[in-house]
């Protein structure tokens, strides 16, 4: 059949490996994956102890050596060491073990050394612990780099139910943002002509309706919580793979709180700004934003703008500037953005001032 030329490369993370205590089963999955012998286990002070010391031994139990190179903080300087350190060990594949920023350099620096990685988190608080970019902090604030997903995911329940619940429920803020994502990104195929996936996107909105629909399962101290969350957190990666970038995870919500990173850095987690974001744009596309608050709310995410310890200033300054943090990306906020007559009104409208 003449005039079709569509050609498109996938990738997706060969193994998940999720549940309780499943760090101990490393060594059996790398067996599996016949990477080499040598790992270098990307950590921080605290993550280490937390998992990288157990990845460590299980490792050890399979025959395996490795070494450790800790990092503080996702900066290039970072991804440097862990780049030398790698080469220094001679290592055959990289595993992060610890929070965003600790899996966000190892995705990168893997990614540069052309080497295999896992993704071990310690919490489950966005869905960068299965993407494909990663958030790295440069002068003006931090920049989403092109990277790869991991190559398996070893999600340990038990140990993730460790980490304080707010990372938890700031995870389900992550997810709820799918929902407004696929809108924008619908809408943009209709304007703008974009390419869409509606494999992609049904994974995407399904993610986020599963933690809609089992809201009453997700409260602290529960490890099945974790299971849901990190679930949904891991579809959410594959719906970005499917796509082969961040559109149906990342919409004008993700643009919000990226503005917010910019004029109020460090007062509130990604997944938590992203969460109110969700509420916000979901009123401007006409869908139902009651529901996010709702399930926000139940879950114990935050759903206003002094729970995110933002002055009401700064949150109407982060809707009107929100359009410009990625101009290429159409969403509901139009090329213009917003008037801060109708930030305020959107923001009154759904609670969030
Ligand atoms: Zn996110």
């Amino acid at each position: 059949m003449p005039g079709f030329e569509k050609a498109k490369l996938m990738t997706f993370p060969r193994y998940v490996l999720i549940g309780h205590d499943v760090v101990e089963q490393t060594g059996d999955l790398v067996e599996r994956l016949g990477w080499g012998r040598r790992a270098l286990i990307v950590s921080d002070e605290r993550t280490k102890a937390i998992a990288g010391d157990s990845a460590a031994r299980a490792l050890a139990g399979a025959g395996f050596h490795a070494d450790f190179a800790i990092i503080s903080g996702a900066s290039m300087a970072s991804v440097e060491q862990v780049k030398e350190q790698a080469f220094r060990s001679r290592a055959d594949f990289l595993i992060g073990a610890g929070g965003g920023s600790v899996i966000d350099v190892t995705k990168l620096s893997a990614y540069e050394l052309d080497r295999p990685f896992i993704s071990m988190p310690t919490s489950a608080a966005h869905d960068g612990i299965a993407s494909g970019r990663a958030s790295i902090k440069e002068n003006q604030g931090n920049v989403s780099k092109a990277a790869k997903p991991p190559d398996a995911i070893v999600a340990d329940t038990a140990l993730i139910l460790k980490a304080p619940y707010r990372m938890l429920a700031s995870g389900c803020g992550d997810i709820m943002a799918n929902l407004v994502a696929v809108k924008d990104w619908e809408l943009a195929h209709k304007l703008k002509g974009e390419e869409f996936s509606t494999f992609a996107a049904s994974l995407s909105v399904n993610s986020a309706e599963l933690v809609i629909e089992d809201r009453d399962r997700i409260r602290p101290e529960s490890e099945d919580a974790v299971w849901t969350v990190v679930k949904s957190l891991i579809s959410s990666g594959v719906a970005m793979s499917i796509a082969g970038d961040s559109r149906p995870a990342s919409g004008s919500e993700h643009m919000f709180s990226h503005m917010l990173d910019r004029l109020a850095p460090g007062k509130a987690m990604h997944g938590e700004q992203c969460g109110v974001g969700s509420i916000m744009m979901m009123k401007l596309h006409g869908g139902d934003w009651r529901l996010i608050k709702e399930t926000l709310e139940h879950v114990k995410a935050p759903v206003t703008a002094k729970q995110l310890n933002i002055p009401e200033k700064t949150l109407i300054e982060a809707l009107v500037g929100a359009h410009k943090i990625r101009p290429d990306r159409y969403t509901v906020l139009g090329e213009k953005g917003l008037t801060k007559e109708r930030a305020r009104e959107l923001a009154v409208e759904t609670g969030v001032l």
